[in-house]
């Protein structure tokens, strides 16, 4: 399986190449250079088998012969080993034929662990094959910093440093970050806002000798093998649910897109999915796109489910290479720069609304659901996978279609919400409680590029030159 670039000017790489290159040279996204068909035979033999069984099976093809199928079937059963259930991905039913598939269950209680703790131990396989190292360095508001952290402690060749900004993350997300007490792993608090972070953060990328020295890498939500991974809870929900007989629609709380496009890729893979609802919150921009063709940005709105705090949806480059080819995403990222959007031809619209559909929510419906949610069932729901449920219910179409609902992250994560909603914070899991107890490392540094360069080659330092 080969890979191509989005915008059609970087040379074609194999997935182990993907793996680390993040973003191509000319700017855009690696795809695979054709879809892989899953037959209703594959599909039907998925069913009862473990998650990480049906994971490697699913995912094989996009590898290809990158990976030694053996290693790779490891390293997937090793990524799922460590959740808190047994199934992994749950199905769970809120209401006849509407579901909440539960993709919380990883070590830091969000669905981007599904993703990361596979792409963790993949980096490190082919990193150690190579005789290199890199250093992955992060900005944070809140939730990615975590689920990185998690994936990339004890790598043998991945030194990790996040970057949150001081006394603005809960105590929660800090002490989830700052209680990984692996060699590798290094916390810095900045004094300043998250845009500082992230400032610091291109600084540090923009310094080509520091990059080279350093072996600087991301593992941003761009990287082709977070999306492979999420097609995985596609397939086994749907399986779960009556596919290939049976067809399924999903409704998935949508910040960047990667989560809803592995639905598609699952759809174009094969899988009977009938529709894919886009839950947003107030940043509606993808709700906008499908039901106008505009695609225009504009200011980011805060709402009550950060982790979708998003404006520029980066994923969705990889859909409209599909409706409208190398060519077309060119004139339409050209169009993005130059005046902050661009307009998809009726056609394409068209094409993108037979699968997609979407739905704002805002921060009232959101909490209102969460209450709804917990008078009539009994399952407390976070912000985002609220958000989620509220889109299906609005969008329930064929009753004979069951709709999944995608939650996406634990209720006590986002416990005031919660708890504004229901009345009463929701109970912490175990993972959570143990936090408090637990000693903190981290270090506070000036808003200054100058003092997080230093401190990131003091700390390569001790762990051994990068050589990219
Ligand atoms: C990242 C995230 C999302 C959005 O997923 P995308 O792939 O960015 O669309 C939704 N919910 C939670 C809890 C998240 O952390």
């Amino acid at each position: 399986m080969r890979y191509v670039s989005t915008r059609g000017r970087a040379p074609a790489l194999a997935f182990d190449e993907v793996l680390l290159a993040g973003l191509a040279a000319d700017g855009g996204l690696y795809v695979p250079e054709r879809w892989p068909r899953l037959g209703e035979a594959e599909i039907a033999d998925l069913a009862g088998l473990p998650y990480a069984e049906a994971a490697a099976r699913v995912m094989r093809p996009f590898v290809g012969e990158a990976i030694e199928a053996g290693a790779f079937a490891r390293m997937v059963a090793d990524a799922y080993a460590g959740f808190d259930h047994e199934a992994v991905a749950p199905l769970s039913e809120l209401a006849p034929d509407l579901w909440l598939l539960e993709l919380f269950h990883g070590p830091t209680l969000a669905f981007k662990d599904i993703a990361l703790q596979l792409v963790g131990r993949l980096f490190d396989h082919v990193l150690a094959r190579r005789g290199t190292r890199v250093t992955v360095v992060g900005a944070t508001s809140g939730d990615t910093g975590s689920a990185a952290i998690e994936a990339l402690k004890d790598r043998a060749n991945v030194t990790v440093c996040i970057l949150h900004p001081k006394g603005r993350v809960s105590e929660i997300q800090r002490r989830q970050m700052t209680t990984v007490t692996a060699a590798n792993v290094h916390n810095v608090a900045i004094e300043g806002t998250f845009d500082d972070c992230q400032a610091l953060l291109k600084g540090l990328f923009a310094d080509p000798a520091l990059r080279q020295r350093l072996g600087l890498a991301a593992v941003n939500s761009i990287n082709w093998a977070r999306v492979m991974a999420q097609t995985v809870y596609y397939v086994t929900a749907a399986v779960a649910l009556g596919a290939p007989e049976r067809a399924v629609a999903f409704a998935v709380p949508t910040g960047n897109f990667g989560d809803v496009f592995a639905g598609w890729v699952a759809r174009r893979m094969g899988l009977p999915i009938a529709r894919l609802v886009i839950a947003t919150n107030a940043n509606d921009i993808l709700a906008r796109a499908v039901a106008t063709g505009e695609y225009r940005v504009g200011a980011v709105t805060p709402t009550l489910s950060p982790s979708m705090d998003i404006q520029v949806a980066s994923n969705f480059e990889r859909l409209l290479y599909d409706l409208v080819g190398a060519d077309g995403v060119r004139a339409a990222m050209a169009a993005l720069g130059r005046e902050g959007g661009f307009t998809l031809a009726e056609a394409q619209r068209a094409a993108l609304a037979e699968v997609f559909e979407a739905e704002a929510v805002d921060d009232a419906a959101t909490l209102a659901t969460i209450a709804e949610v917990h008078r009539a069932s009994g399952t407390v729901v976070d912000p985002h996978s609220a958000v989620g449920i509220a889109a299906a219910r609005r969008r329930r179409g064929d009753r004979r279609v069951p709709m999944v609902a995608l939650a996406t992250a634990h209720p006590a994560k986002f416990g005031d919400a919660v708890g504004r909603a229901i009345g009463h914070p929701p109970a912490l899991p175990p993972r959570l409680a143990a936090l408090a107890e637990m000693p903190e490392r981290y270090r506070v540094l000036p808003n200054d590029l100058a003092a997080v360069h230093s401190f990131l080659l003091e700390v390569v330092g001790e762990a051994g030159r990068g050589a990219a």
